[in-house]
């Protein structure tokens, strides 16, 4: 049962824990609980860590026999560390992580205890999966999956743990998780990126995508969390006015951080960064309660792992400062929601970063070239990209006049336009000498070296150049980033497959010259692909107008905007590039729509409860309340006390309206539900429950809302947004 607003309040109150002493330099925490480089030179041999590290660069396979020397090691290292366990640490698709944890401890035959750990452990582990969504995979196939080691995620120790980073596939090798598809499109935009960067330095081998996640979230009083059956159960309020002050005076922003924040925030970064979690800075966000967290980007892999870890050390942490973590996109309707911005580069193995503009014409055609391509790969796959950021908790964000719109457009600001402009009025074919020396010069050359103060901050583009990266801003504060980071790598990787196809026939078979070459394909890039450069106010009408014009997808819930998923282009797409068969995007988009759908009933049930069990008694409890006073004025006063009792007669009649309202409207909507529920197609289910059920929720909010106004505070069951929303 949830406890009392009022018991609530007064917990919420008592003094809380200080953050834990800092000893020493926050550097020198840095990644002491994760089996890193320095660790593996500690502990491997020379040939394992050898072995470990082409693995880690070049995926080669690891043999039995290394696997062996590896996981003897780790489980040496992790027993020195406390660990008295180990588990295999995956992504299935709900987007948390999962894992089973397994003692180190064995009993060998003759009855004696050991502490055991060997390469089959490290390697593969088969985890009780019948319980995670598979779309049907696993029906199809097999019944059974099991997790592999990623060795490019560093293994680290959790607690009392060994978590060992692994991919979930099925038997029949069908990815279960968000993992396995993740590391495959980063090893397409690798051979992709690398061969056109071959272009323009030989020296260069590898490409690796980065990723610099911000993490949004809000911070509750864990008892007052626990008072609201909506918080606990959906993870936002469903119910609740507005309170006096909200965001109007813009003083959250870069405001002093509350100090019972700044203890949690505190121990928060300790515990990080000896996971090797590199958090870096944090502040507050425009809402009240409403903060930031941002690491030094890494590898992508990497920092999705860091991410997904990042969230289960936020809950625990914050329990122990008796503070609940909201990471839903829209805990508080009128109320800034929660994003998750991504920032995107590539970087080869030579420390180039391919999105940053250089000091020479040639560096910047580099530049341009990755630039291009990026805004070429998300004007053609535009609404898959949306695709991969649906969920239903982020449709009550995305297109909320505050958050990215639904619709995908890119932001590059005034000075690369221009560059772009005078690029598209190169002439086709070869070019005169004075041509090359204008366009190396005063187009290419002047490209700043430094953009990032340059490019004025478009906070309204949902995909915005800034300075030496993309940001792609519509991500869910609750979105596993391997989703978006799958479709981006894989998007741009096919976008330079094509382009290093075109350019080599210019060059082969028209003898152009490499630069040539490319301005030409670029040129013609930048004409094709200008409907989704947009530079205005992302959240304004026209844009939605213009968009239109210009056709590009608006996909306003997740049911629809799943659906390209499985068109013959996406299914082509994903299939060439080896990211997904058919038969993975299929069961992606079954799970995707499952879970909207169960997020909605769960949402629809929850309305249920409150409407019925606490927002109708409380409120005609404190109706009676006024019924009876008009009685007793009656009974003493006689015909004269309608004068006397007109503002609680009309309070009476108000509430009833409104009880009426919110009971029918509850009610109508159980019904719609339950149609919903009787629909076998899952497609169709989802789009039931998006048209048909969900749209009673606001209907419903508005009158509980009334109600809470009209209600005596005194009688009002539900944790208010302003006992919420400042924590004290
Ligand atoms: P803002 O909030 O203004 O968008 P922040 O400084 O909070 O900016 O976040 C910027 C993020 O971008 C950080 O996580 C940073 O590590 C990341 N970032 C910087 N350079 C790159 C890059 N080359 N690739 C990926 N991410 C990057
Ligand atoms: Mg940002």
């Amino acid at each position: 049962m949830a406890i009392n607003r009022f018991e609530a309040v007064a917990e919420s109150t008592k003094r809380t824990a200080l953050a834990l002493e800092d000893h020493g330099r926050r550097s020198e925490l840095f990644g002491t609980n994760v089996f890193n480089e320095e660790r593996m030179l500690q502990y491997l041999t020379k040939e394992a860590y050898k072995r470990v590290n082409d693995a880690i660069l070049s995926g080669s396979k690891i043999d039995r026999k290394i696997a062996d020397q590896v996981a003897e090691a780790m489980k040496a290292w992790a027993i020195s560390m406390g660990a008295t366990h180990y588990t295999h640490w995956f992504q299935p698709l709900t987007g948390a992580t999962a894992e089973k944890h397994d003692a180190f401890f064995d009993l060998i035959p003759d009855g004696r205890a050991v502490e055991k750990f060997g390469g089959s452990q490290l390697v593969q582990q088969e985890p009780d999966a019948s319980s995670f969504p598979s779309g049907g995979i696993r029906n199809t196939f097999e019944a059974r999956g099991y997790t592999a080691w990623d060795p490019t995620s560093p293994a680290f120790v959790y607690g009392s743990t060994l978590c060992i980073p692994t991919v979930f596939v099925s038997y029949t090798g069908e990815a279960l998780d968000n993992k396995a598809p993740l590391l495959r499109a980063l090893h397409a935009i690798d051979i992709a990126a690398t061969n056109v960067a071959k272009y323009f330095d030989k020296n260069v081998s590898k490409v690796y995508a980065t990723l610099g996640w911000e993490q949004e979230y809000f911070l509750v009083d864990k008892a007052l969390a626990n008072s609201r059956p909506d918080l606990i159960l959906t993870g936002r309020t469903l119910v609740g006015h507005l309170p006096a002050k909200g965001q109007q005076l813009d003083d959250h922003y870069f405001g002093v951080i509350p100090t019972r924040a700044i203890n949690f925030m505190s121990d928060l970064e300790k515990q990080c960064l000896t996971l090797g979690i590199p958090i870096k800075t944090r502040h507050n966000e425009v809402a009240p309660n409403q903060f930031e967290l941002a690491p030094v980007y890494e590898e992508a892999n990497l920092a999705v792992d860091h991410n997904l870890l990042l969230m289960d050390v936020m809950e625990k942490v914050a329990d122990r400062h008796r503070l609940k973590v909201l990471f839903h996109e829209k805990p508080f309707a009128g109320i800034n929601g929660s994003g998750k911005h991504n920032n995107w580069s590539l970087a080869t193995d030579t420390g180039v970063n391919l999105l940053s503009p250089g000091s020479t014409p040639m560096k910047n055609l580099q530049f341009l070239t990755f630039f291009v391509n990026t805004i070429k790969a998300v004007d053609t796959y535009e609404s898959l990209l949306r695709s991969s950021i649906a969920s239903a908790s982020n449709d009550y964000r995305l297109g909320a006049n505050e958050a990215p719109p639904a619709i995908l457009s890119v932001f590059i600001g005034t000075q690369l336009s221009n560059v772009l402009d005078e690029l598209e009025g190169v002439s086709k074919g070869k070019l005169s000498p004075e041509e090359k020396t204008e366009l190396k010069l005063n187009v290419v050359g002047k490209i700043p070296e430094i953009l990032l103060d340059n490019t004025d901050r478009n906070r309204t583009s949902p995909f915005a150049f800034t300075g030496n990266k993309f940001e792609m801003r519509g991500v869910g504060s609750k979105t596993n980033c391997a989703k978006p980071m799958t479709v981006l790598n894989t998007i741009v990787a096919k976008q330079l497959i094509d382009f290093k196809k075109e350019v080599d026939v210019l060059i082969n078979k028209k003898n152009l010259k490499k630069d040539e070459a490319v301005f030409n394909i670029l040129r013609e890039y930048i004409k094709s692909s200008k409907r989704i450069r947009f530079d205005g106010d992302g959240y304004s009408l026209e844009w939605e107008k213009e968009a239109a014009k210009r056709k590009l997808s608006n996909n306003k819930n997740t049911p629809s905007a799943l659906q390209v998923l499985t068109s013959v282009e996406s299914l082509k797409l994903f299939d060439d590039l080896e990211v997904m068969s058919k038969v993975e995007v299929e069961a992606r988009k079954e799970v995707e729509l499952e879970t909207f759908i169960l997020q909605t009933q769960i949402e629809g049930r929850v309305f249920n409860e409150l409407v019925y069990n606490y927002i109708l008694p409380a409120t005609v409890a404190y109706q009676n309340k006024l019924i009876q006073n008009v009685i007793g004025l009656k009974e003493i006063y006689g015909a004269a006390h309608k004068k006397l009792s007109e503002s609680r007669l009309t309070l009476i009649e108000q509430i009833s309206e409104h009880l009426v309202a919110l009971k029918g409207l509850t009610d109508d909507m159980t019904n719609a539900r339950k149609s919903a529920n009787g629909i076998k197609d899952v497609n169709k289910k989802a789009f039931a429950y998006g048209d048909n059920v969900k749209p009673y929720f606001e209907k419903i909010r508005y009158h509980s809302d009334k109600l809470e106004q009209l209600v005596e505070d005194a009688s009002w069951p539900l944790a208010k947004y302003h006992e919420l929303l400042y924590i004290k």
